[in-house]
């Protein structure tokens, strides 16, 4: 199969887009100019049902839709794209609504940086004492891109908000000389984007080091979803999983951590070749998805996605909740309302299914996990954990806050009890901010 590419100069090339209300495609032209926007003939042909527009989950999560700008965005930018601006007019006013979008959430860009010699290295994030993320230079675009994507202005050429490494061998010594990191978590956009030779580059020296202390290397990837040729008739798709078997052999994890939003993106031939070939080698897959209004807020959508997987071979891990950039407020749904879902979905599948842990908030002090709501001595009260925190120490303790059942973040979270604030407030300051100077919490 023949990889086509659609951007939004090419994208009205699309023989089905010829059939959509004008007023549509008129949307992906102008929100497509400020949110990131590529699909291609697998994701039209194969995933997006064109008898259901707009509607369809799988069109909304990839074509740009109107409401996924604010109204005044939205005339902003299309006084601009349509009244004959230039090309610098347009960049500028999308760049200006970008910059009100919340670009880089949870301090990205300034607070994970690991240092290597006394010089920071800005293709790699270390956050959580066992993992460190990796960002290889080539793999800093997708097969499509998601309209939720926290990643997005990696996408939109917002370029000193960028971060990517060309440094295989950074890689290699930074992982030697910390003995506490046992994960290496390939990310991107996709490192599936990348050619089996760059991959290769950064994942073989890994190999070839002997570590003893580095256990898995895990592949945060798309590719099954958007792409599944990549592993099926792509020119290097041979190499690839026979890079997966030699991680293998090597004696370590390869972990493929697979993003599926939806279940249509695990039906058909393709999908489920690559699943197995992928299996084939050893790896093992691991699925996550933030739950999204429009795409999959309900139990029933969960369920089918979690049976659909575990069927497949592959082990549920994550849901998460929409983060606070970009178009968060056309996904977000309340955290109440994500744990109805998360609670809805366990009771009506097996323990096999059971595996997802969750809705948990990718955030400043780690990732928090709601548990429920709870009423203590008359007090009604939401119940958290950290499934991981900037300090390990965090992991696994539990946490309240008031009842506030519009809360979509953790910003928007009050410490129940009549307390001033939660048990890392105050630690999560000193580690973020050795001068003790205030500011403004993520
Ligand atoms: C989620 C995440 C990881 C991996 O966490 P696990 O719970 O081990 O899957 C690592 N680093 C960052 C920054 C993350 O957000
Ligand atoms: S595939 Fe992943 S990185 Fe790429 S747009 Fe989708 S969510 Fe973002």
């Amino acid at each position: 199969m023949k990889y086509v590419s659609y951007l939004l100069n090419n994208f009205k090339n699309i023989p089905q887009i010829n059939k959509i209300d004008k007023q549509l495609v008129e949307d992906i032209e102008i929100v497509g100019s400020v949110l990131p926007f590529k699909t291609n003939n697998y994701v039209v042909d194969n995933l997006i049902d064109w008898n259901n527009i707009p509607d369809d989950p799988m069109f909304k999560l990839t074509f740009p839709q109107r409401d996924m700008l604010l109204p005044h965005h939205y005339e902003q930018m299309k006084s601009v794209v349509f009244n004959g601006a230039d090309k610098q007019k347009i960049k500028q006013t999308a760049n200006d609504i970008r910059l009100q979008l919340n670009p880089h959430p949870a301090g990205q860009l300034e607070y994970n940086v690991p240092m290597i010699e006394g010089e920071k290295l800005y293709g790699m994030q270390h956050k959580y004492r066992e993992t460190v993320l990796f960002f290889p230079s080539q793999g800093q675009t997708c097969h499509a891109y998601c309209t939720f994507c926290f990643r997005w202005p990696q996408f939109v050429g917002m370029e000193d908000l960028k971060f990517a490494s060309k440094e295989a061998e950074l890689l290699v010594k930074y992982v030697k000389d910390h003995e506490e990191v046992t994960d290496v978590l390939f990310t991107g956009g996709d490192p599936l984007i990348m050619k089996t030779k760059h991959l290769e580059a950064y994942i073989r020296p890994l190999l070839d080091a002997k570590i003893e202390h580095l256990r898995n290397i895990r592949i945060g990837s798309k590719a099954l979803a958007y792409w599944p040729y990549r592993f099926l008739t792509d020119d290097d798709a041979d190499d690839l999983l026979r890079l997966f078997e030699d991680v293998h052999k090597a004696g370590k994890h390869l972990a493929y951590m697979a993003h599926f939003n939806h279940p249509a993106e695990l039906d058909g031939y393709a999908v489920e070749k690559a699943i197995k070939r992928i299996l084939d080698t050893g790896a093992v897959i691991r699925t996550q998805s933030p739950v999204l209004k429009h795409i999959n807020n309900s139990p029933e959508i969960w369920a089918d996605m979690l049976r659909k997987q575990v069927k497949l071979g592959c082990v549920p891990y994550y849901m998460f909740v929409a983060r606070n950039t970009g178009a968060q407020h056309y996904f977000s749904i309340p955290l109440v309302e994500a744990w109805k879902i998360f609670r809805e979905t366990y009771q009506s599948v097996s323990g096999i299914c059971r595996t997802l842990r969750g809705p948990s908030m990718s955030c400043l002090p780690g990732k928090v996990q709601i548990l429920g709501v709870a009423e203590v001595k008359g007090e009604k009260v939401m119940v958290f954990r950290m499934i991981q925190g900037r300090n390990p120490d965090w992991a696994a303790r539990p946490f309240f806050a008031k009842y506030d059942d519009k809360a979509i973040w953790y910003t928007d979270l009050k410490p129940a009890f009549g307390e001033e604030k939660f048990f890392f407030t105050d630690e999560l300051n000193e580690i973020l901010n050795p001068q003790q100077v205030e500011y403004d919490l993520e």
